[in-house]
């Protein structure tokens, strides 16, 4: 019964979201993604829609937990969606379980959007907060359909393939290691009312892979952070053993066992065949994913969540096969190697180019649209516009020919054209 209430908020959210659309269209209401928190407010002092859901979310996580996550989040029924067809299909992936579950999402919440946002309010301070529902857009930050549909594919389906339960959420969702803190004390929990037989059906009900049933034995409670309160253990247990009850924050225990390492975990014989731990290789998996994920991060319009989610999935393989499969291991790794030049020698020119710092600039452009696999008409431009300032104007008509070949419809070469061949016509005089 629960579950099928779960269904029909997860559907009923995204009728609403598609009403609203064709009501009001995209005016009223602006992007209410999570990150405007990061990028609206504190980086601009602007409330916006996205920042008040944020603001809901976080209260409401501190009463009832993370129950937004459970029974709004479209991210998170597309993963249980990716759940229940693969095991339709006969496909039953083992949930990993490893410390990365807390350590990645909380470093890609800190890297990518609390650090660069507080330093850029540091640098240049708002005046005054300003409230503005509209803005930005409603689709601001949905990728192109490329991109789009690779994230949703990748991070929504082959993440739990690969890695088991709510994948992209336990590894990567910034968002839900946001609401952890208030999750953790949260006033509503799932409590042992006693009678377990440890039959396991909580813990495989799960859609997050928790062990409710170590959990509520040992702890008395559910205390695993990435609890999103959508209650399917409960509608599971066959004696009735749990509830989703309110304690008095004042009485309520909290040790810091409940949230460390444990191994005991996860060995009931119903459900240790659905679970694997990685914890031994945490380390070296944090490292590799870190390195496979900043040397494609950004290229091709690959945002943060599709770039760390295909860094995810390959560490895990790689730590997993590598040993059985060392040249397609090695391979896999040169590939990413290579798009880690690519993005090297970008990041290097663009840095260069802006410091004036013309020669390093155009040794690491050149080596970027060598390499690079689509012709890029900016790079050209940049090129073009440095080698004129170098008085090189061969080369500098050279790269500009180019960028008109990959964009003949620009206008902005003209002007540079014109300049390189008043020059060199005053050079002949
Ligand atoms: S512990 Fe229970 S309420 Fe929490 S996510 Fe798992 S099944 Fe849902
Ligand atoms: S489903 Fe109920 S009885 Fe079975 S292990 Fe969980 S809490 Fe105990």
């Amino acid at each position: 019964m629960i579950r099928k209430l779960r269904i029909a908020s997860l559907v009923g959210v995204h009728i609403l979201i598609l009403a609203h659309i064709y009501l009001w269209g995209d005016e009223v209401i602006g992007s209410v993604d999570f990150q405007e928190f990061f990028h609206a407010f504190i980086k601009h002092g602007v409330i916006n829609s996205g920042v008040i859901i944020v603001i809901i979310a976080f209260v409401t996580t501190l009463i009832f937990g993370r129950f937004f996550c459970g029974w709004a989040c479209h991210f998170g029924a597309v993963q249980e969606l990716a759940w229940w067809l693969l095991n339709k299909f006969g496909l039953k992936p083992i949930t990993l379980n490893s410390s990365l579950v807390t350590i990645l999402p909380l470093f890609i919440l800190i890297n990518f959007f609390i650090l660069p946002n507080v330093f850029y309010y540091f640098q240049s301070p708002w005046e005054k907060i300003r409230i503005d529902l509209g803005m930005p857009e409603i689709w601001a930050f949905l990728p192109g359909f490329i991109i789009g549909s690779l994230t949703f594919l990748i991070d929504g389906f082959l993440i739990v393939y690969f890695l088991g339960r709510k994948g992209f959420c336990r590894f990567l969702c910034p968002w839900g290691s946001f609401l952890k803190l208030p999750n953790t004390l949260a006033f509503f929990k799932v409590r042992n009312i006693g009678g377990c037989i440890k039959c396991g059906n909580c813990t495989s009900n799960c859609p997050v892979g928790i062990d409710v049933s170590y959990e509520i034995n040992n702890f008395d409670k559910v205390t695993n952070t990435n609890c999103t309160s959508c209650l399917d253990c409960i509608d599971g247990c066959p004696s009735n053993a749990i509830a989703y009850q309110w304690k008095n924050p004042i009485e309520e225990k909290f040790k810091l066992s409940y949230y460390v390492l444990n191994r005991d975990m996860y060995n009931l014989d119903t459900i240790k065949n659905k679970f694997k731990s990685i914890h031994k290789d945490d380390f070296i998996t944090f490292l590799l994913i870190l390195l496979l994920g900043f040397s494609i991060d950004g290229l091709y319009g690959m945002g943060h969540f599709l770039s760390f989610g295909i860094a995810t999935i390959t560490a895990i393989q790689i730590i997993k096969f590598y040993k059985k499969h060392i040249i397609i291991s090695s391979i896999v790794l040169l590939v990413f190697m290579f798009h880690g030049l690519i993005k090297f020698s970008i990041w290097r020119g663009i840095e260069n180019y802006e410091m004036n710092n013309y020669s390093s600039s155009i040794w690491h452009l050149e080596r970027a649209i060598a390499i690079h696999p689509k012709p890029i008409g900016k790079f050209h431009v940049l090129l073009a516009q440095m080698y004129f300032d170098n008085n090189d104007f061969v080369n500098a008509e050279k790269h500009l020919l180019l960028a008109q070949k990959i964009n003949p419809n620009h206008t902005s070469y003209k002007e540079l054209f014109e300049k390189i061949k008043s020059k060199k016509n005053i050079n002949e005089k």
